[in-house]
């Protein structure tokens, strides 16, 4: 591991200032992801600001009828407040599929959204990686590619976003407070990440000295018809091969109002909103129509030989999404979650 100096911060404002002055600074929270970069020489930054003591670790109703959640609060914390498994059953779902215990208890909300791909040749510093060494090259376009992306990809880069939480908070149409030189501004979940275009190294939308303060869920968490199915090599502590988040406002059989977003597939969650909106006032139960949007959301797929298995997959993951979001309660859901965890 390189030297690197060490500095904490005792407000927003300071973080932001500290790391504006200094060349090549990370903020420090959780560090489940940022220290293993670290002693892997993946990252090298020269400055660590540690921003532990900030006040945000909150999580509170906001005007509209959402919650606001601190950027410290810890995925654990999250995951299992009493009016996140109620009102937001599937971004509890997801939270608890990812990771292990002692990670989620360690790791931060902010932190997750920043977490870096979990590409194998990223993480070796012998391979060629335009997102470690922008310009080396791809080894994964030619190499083992099975966990890698089938949507949004480029020629520069194939790698996906290794987060189950912000799959959820995708479908959820969550949005994310930020703290910049500028003052303070709200991003659209959506916004949030890039794709990874001829500049793979740069993920997501945030000036380097930018802070992630909160993310904010809107009044909406489709608590009555809600999932997070997560397709998996093993049941615990892997990464998705395909997930989905699914939440459905169902009025009269009729679907009213949705979110799906995938993951395991795309350099950010991935949601189709034109097929999203052919779903718009339809029958909610109608299996055929199920179909059509899973059709047509893979038809859109543009997988590496070592993935292509991943198209058939996503599409009978959302088929299946639909069956057990219309047959799940809020209180399924959390009895979901708990066995999930268990
Ligand atoms: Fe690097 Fe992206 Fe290629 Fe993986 S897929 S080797 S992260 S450029």
């Amino acid at each position: 591991m390189n030297r690197f100096s060490y500095m904490r911060a005792n407000s927003v404002a300071e973080a932001v200032r500290l790391h504006a002055l200094t060349d090549d600074a990370q903020f420090l929270a959780g560090g489940t992801n940022l220290v293993d970069l670290m002693r892997e020489n993946v990252m090298q930054p020269a400055a660590l600001i540690d921003i532990t003591r900030l006040p945000l670790r909150g999580i509170a109703p906001t005007p509209d009828g959402g919650l606001r959640i601190g950027a410290l609060v810890s995925n654990s914390a999250l995951a299992w407040d009493a009016r996140v498994r109620e009102r937001y059953p599937m971004l509890a779902q997801a939270i608890l599929a990812g990771a292990s215990a002692q990670i989620r208890n360690a790791a931060t909300v902010g932190g997750n959204l920043l977490q870096r791909t979990r590409c194998l040749y990223f993480y070796d510093p012998a391979s060629s990686c335009n997102k470690r060494a922008p310009g080396s090259g791809c080894a994964a376009l030619d190499g083992v590619n099975r966990m890698h992306a089938i949507f949004g990809a480029s020629e520069h880069c194939i790698a996906t976003h290794p987060s189950d939480m912000c799959v959820a908070l995708a479908a959820l149409d969550a949005s994310v407070q930020i703290a910049g030189r500028d003052g303070a501004r709200v991003l659209p979940f959506d916004s949030l990440h890039r794709l990874p275009g001829d500049t793979p190294h740069r993920e997501t939308a945030l000036a380097e000295e930018a802070l992630i303060t909160a993310i904010d869920l809107p009044a909406e968490g489709y608590a009555q018809h809600c999932t997070y199915l997560k397709v998996r090599d093993r049941q615990s502590y892997a990464f998705a091969l395909v997930s989905v988040a699914l939440g459905l406002r169902v009025e009269d059989g009729m679907i009213r109002a949705l979110g799906c977003a995938l993951g395991g597939v795309a350099h950010k969650p991935w949601r189709d909103r034109e097929a999203e909106a052919l779903l718009i006032g339809g029958a909610a139960h109608d299996t055929r129509t199920h179909a059509r949007f899973a059709g047509m959301i893979v038809a859109r797929a543009d997988p590496r030989p070592g993935n292509a298995f991943k198209v058939e997959l996503a599409r009978r993951a959302i088929v299946r999404a639909f069956e057990r979001a219309l047959a799940a309660q809020s209180a399924q859901s959390a009895q979901d979650a708990e066995e999930d965890e268990a």
